[in-house]
């Protein structure tokens, strides 16, 4: 059985990804934990979330490279978490995050690691992360993804056994396949743009993920060909479309 297959009957069977947790029908922040925990309460097989590095090596949740009017790399996580995220929560750090996947066994991960100043920065914050995921026992639970190839291909050199897709379309399938990358997860476009590559990477068994699709007839769309996640804003929606079809 395959790797992909076992994760499959570990956690919820449906192609449900909450991009950023599960935070628009209920006002929540994006990359906030009530929208992690909002995710896992639907039953997601996985929710999405960004981390940045501090100027003091902090791993927090945050999409953009500023986080109330300050750089976030430039800042230590004391000066950053004097603002609290709008819903009054504590700015989240990585730690926080895994604690709280790990409390169930529905929802997986996605933990995307978000480009540092260079490459070279964000290879060692990929380094730290997996180091940190496996200190905590939460490797199981963990779908990396990242727009940087160098930081996909070390987190595969550490550990080896997780599940790690890469996030640009500049790579083939075959060359992501030789460097043992467990997938692709590209923008939804891409993928109508190019439907053979859906089937060739089927061929390889690569997984298939796509991001972030919210209109009802993309749903159809990428539920039709089989993928094996679909990162949406909606995840309501497309539980209930899937759940149509199993
Ligand atoms: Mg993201």
């Amino acid at each position: 059985m395959h790797t992909r297959d076992i994760y499959k009957k570990l956690f919820s069977n449906n192609a449900v990804v909450a991009h950023r947790g599960a935070w628009k029908i209920k006002g929540l922040p994006q990359n906030s934990i009530e929208s992690l925990r909002e995710a896992m309460r639907l039953g997601c097989a996985g929710t999405e979330f960004d981390v940045h590095a501090t100027a003091d090596g902090v791993f927090i949740l945050y999409h953009d490279n500023i986080y109330a009017g300050k750089n976030i790399e430039n800042h230590t996580y004391a000066k950053l978490a004097e603002t609290k995220l709008p819903n009054g929560e504590v700015l989240p750090t990585l730690d926080k995050a895994l604690m709280e996947g790990m409390k169930q066994t529905d929802t997986r991960l996605f933990l995307e690691i978000k480009p540092s100043s260079t490459v070279e920065k964000t290879v060692i914050c990929a380094e730290k992360i997996v180091n940190k995921v496996i200190e905590m026992g939460a490797q199981p639970w963990v779908f990396y993804i990242s727009f940087e190839y160098e930081a996909i291909k070390r987190i595969k050199q550490l550990a080896p056994s997780s599940m790690v897709a890469y996030l640009n379309e500049n790579i083939s399938s075959e060359q992501l396949k030789s460097d043992r990358i467990t997938g692709v997860d590209y923008n939804y476009n891409f993928f109508k743009e190019n439907i053979s590559l859906i089937k060739n990477a089927q061929y390889l068994d690569l997984s298939l993920n796509v991001w972030t699709v919210n209109s009802p007839e993309d749903m159809d769309l990428f539920l039709n060909h089989n993928f094996d996640y679909i990162t949406t804003d909606e995840p309501e929606l497309l539980l209930s479309k899937q759940k149509m079809t199993i």
